[in-house]
């Protein structure tokens, strides 16, 4: 989240296109401390606006103590990022606040480390959890990091939580996200996570793995679609 400008109207299309929830940054854990770092308060205060203009629930990331206390008085699920999937204080008063968290998975988590980190939120409290493969760090450098599909069927074997996929922060690559979200979907994710900007290329976070948001509508009828064909119910699928 940048401004009001940009995401109010970004907000509403979402809203139209038919998205389940909308999820903007106003904590940022960046690489570098040169780099934008979010708006803090004042970005909580913008996504509480767009909830309320929208209707849609709302989902942010939280970095320490004050952010989630900030947070978690308008968000409607607080989300835990790749960086902290580790910080078992964070997670323990995120379970605390009773709220949904989405649990990302660490750059180089096993299942094993991540399912340990979700008993970490869901015994402090009465947190639900859902699981975010947001890629893992391999040899591979022709994208950000590796997505893990193959995560998928190992994680419904061993756990009923419900798994989100990012294949914006995964690939970091914009041309990447429709084909890895079409087959999150397939493999069966029960939520992808997207990055949308107005303009990707002014963006001041993660341009390179967003979407503009007529490219993101095509996909989202799209994997709408998928989703009911695999779910058995394809007189639902869409022209
Ligand atoms: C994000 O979702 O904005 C983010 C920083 O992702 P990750 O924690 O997966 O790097
Ligand atoms: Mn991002």
């Amino acid at each position: 989240m940048e401004s009001a400008e940009q995401l109010l109207p970004l907000a509403r299309f979402l809203a139209d296109c038919g998205v389940d929830m909308l999820r903007g940054g106003a904590y940022k854990p960046r690489t570098r401390p040169s780099d934008f770092q979010g708006l803090g308060r004042e970005g909580l205060e913008l996504l509480a606006r767009a909830k309320e203009e929208t209707g849609l629930p709302v989902v942010t990331e939280v970095v320490d103590a004050e952010s989630l206390a900030q947070a978690a008085e308008i968000a409607d699920t607080i989300q835990i990022g790749a960086r902290n999937m580790h910080n078992y204080a964070l997670l323990k008063k995120a379970g605390r606040t009773g709220l949904p968290v989405l649990l990302k998975r660490g750059f180089a988590a096993t299942v094993e480390e991540w399912l340990a980190a979700a008993d970490y939120v869901r015994e402090a409290g009465d947190s639900e959890v859902v699981l975010c493969e947001r890629g893992i760090r391999t040899f591979s450098r022709h994208s950000r990091f590796t997505l893990d599909l193959s995560v998928l069927p190992v994680l419904r074997e061993r756990t009923d939580l419900p798994v989100c996929v990012d294949p914006s922060h995964a690939t970091g690559r914009a041309d990447a996200i429709a084909p890895m979200a079409r087959a999150a979907v397939a493999a069966g994710a029960d939520a992808v996570m997207i990055e949308v900007h107005p303009d990707p290329p002014a963006a001041l976070c993660d341009g390179a793995q967003a979407l503009r948001p007529e490219a993101f509508a095509t996909l989202c009828a799209e994997l709408r679609a998928l989703g009911a064909f695999l779910a058995g119910a394809p007189e639902e699928v869409a022209p």
